[in-house]
């Protein structure tokens, strides 16, 4: 037997016991297998939290918790029950060491972050911004972004079914926080979602449309549907992908009888227009591939649709080892028939610092899981350089290693810099967390920050981000 760096076995999903929670301890099979009754017990806010943990919680939580919300948090708190059931799968509230659990767990910490995770030294990046990826300033319409030649990204909502703290979108999506107000959509969204359509039939040059938000299980399924139904009759549409992390988060959405039927007949029609159906989900953890979560994957791929692929987000104490990249991507594979595929380095928001990983990190790791996985289903680590879009991680030009700083290039041109002759030779920058850095890297940061004047970034941060206007 040779000796490997990853031993593979294959691992029964599993879907832990909601009843081990005490304010869920009389749900039944039923109550908890609707998509309704998930979505009003998500749990929103601190109280309820305590209700559905009971006492076994350490106070030290809560304050923890609390201070985060007021003073860090850009996403407000929204977990369905579906999700919350998956943190600290083996322990009850009441079982000795669960608030030490609760801390390490790696779906509480990128779901329900609470203040001491974050970084205080650099909470956010000097070069942090909402919009990080600056998709609104690439808006052909509002709420269609045109980055790349071939395909645009469609915001058709700026809620989802739950709300992730490193969320990229933190700039438009969810509600407001003590920390940031959040930018509005001005039209309504019908008018919206028609504006998207007529710029799409004008535009034959796109042929890749990603349906997002948000999140699209938030629409209701007839508008979903209907705009679908639109996108399937443009000639030039040939790739449609439907972007929810409800997929896993709320998979009794996708299960009900509604979405399946609808499902196949926006897959029935996509056949014969030779139009390929996507779902690209969100999973980070293997404990969130659940059976409940294979199920609606397999439901999904028997609707008739070509394919559901994971889009992870790469995150400090959430799956920053080869070993939670392995084992989650064999979890989504084996039984949940989700294709990996992209795993995302995470954007450079504001408070995010704890959670991202430098560059040379995410390259290690995509070097570590080489050749254990299929081919066909061997992630790729990107960075989404902004300005650039994605690029795997061994694509950059440069990489300064001591100022963390990496230089890409790109080989085509956004809306916002059609009369730019310099575009394609500009390298664009990217930057790794400061404190990652050797000495003389952070200190040449500190002295850039005295420059801007904004040396202490922590006070700067915690005042309100106002929305743009
Ligand atoms: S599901 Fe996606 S859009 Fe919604 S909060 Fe999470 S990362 Fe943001």
């Amino acid at each position: 037997m040779i000796e490997q760096p990853y031993v593979y076995r294959h691992a029964e999903l599993a879907e832990p016991d909601w009843r081990r929670l005490p304010g869920w301890a009389a749900v039944t099979e039923q109550e908890w297998a609707s998509a309704q009754w998930q979505r009003s017990h998500c749990v929103k806010n601190i109280r309820q939290l305590r209700t559905v943990l009971g006492d076994g919680v350490d106070e030290v939580f809560y304050a923890d918790l609390e201070r985060d919300q007021a003073e860090r948090a850009t996403m407000s708190m929204l977990v369905p029950p579906q999700m919350i059931n998956t943190i600290v799968p083996r322990l009850a509230p009441s079982d000795p060491g669960f608030t030490e659990a609760l801390y390490a767990d790696p779906v509480r910490r990128y779901m329900i972050p609470v203040f001491s995770d974050r970084r205080t030294d650099w909470p956010s990046h000097l070069h942090a911004s909402r919009d990080s990826l600056h998709e609104a300033e690439m808006w052909a319409v509002e709420g269609l972004t045109h980055r790349y030649p071939t395909k645009v990204l469609a915001e058709v909502l700026p809620t989802c079914p739950q709300y992730c703290g490193h969320c990229t979108r933190m700039d438009l999506v969810g509600n407001p926080t003590p920390v940031v107000e959040k930018h509005k959509f001005t039209l309504a969204r019908d008018d919206r979602l028609g504006a998207m359509v007529a710029y799409l039939k004008a535009s034959p040059g796109v042929r890749d449309v990603v349906v997002s938000g948000g999140d699209v299980a938030n629409l209701p399924w007839p508008r979903l549907e209907a705009f679908v139904a639109d996108l399937l009759d443009i000639d030039s549409i040939r790739d449609i992908r439907l972007a929810t992390k409800a997929l896993m988060g709320l998979p009794q959405f996708w299960l009900t009888d509604e979405v399946r039927a609808g499902m196949e007949r926006l897959a029935a029609t996509a056949r014969q227009r030779d139009v390929s159906i996507a779902i690209h989900t969100h999973v980070n953890a293997a404990q969130s591939v659940t059976p409940l979560v294979a199920k609606a994957s397999k439901a999904m791929l028997e609707t008739g649709i070509r394919d559901v692929r994971n889009q992870g987000v790469l995150l400090r104490g959430v799956n920053n080892s080869a070993d939670q990249l392995l084992d989650l991507c064999f979890a989504l594979l084996d039984d949940a028939k989700i294709m990996p595929y992209y795993f995302y380095m995470c954007d450079m928001i504001p408070n995010a610092e704890h959670w991202r990983l430098g560059l040379g990190e995410a390259q290690q790791l995509q070097h570590q899981i080489m050749g254990y996985l299929p081919g066909f289903a061997t992630p790729r680590m990107l960075c989404d350089v902004p300005y650039v879009g994605k690029r795997w991680v061994h694509q950059a030009s440069r990489y300064d290693t001591e100022r963390g700083i990496s230089y890409w290039t790109k080989n085509y041109r956004t809306a916002v810099e059609a009369d730019d002759e310099h575009a394609l030779d500009r390298e664009y920058e990217y930057y790794d967390p400061i404190y990652l850095l050797p000495e003389s890297g952070r200190d040449w940061w500190r002295a850039k920050a005295a420059e801007l004047a904004v040396a202490d970034r922590a006070a700067v941060r915690a005042e309100p981000i106002a929305a743009p206007a």
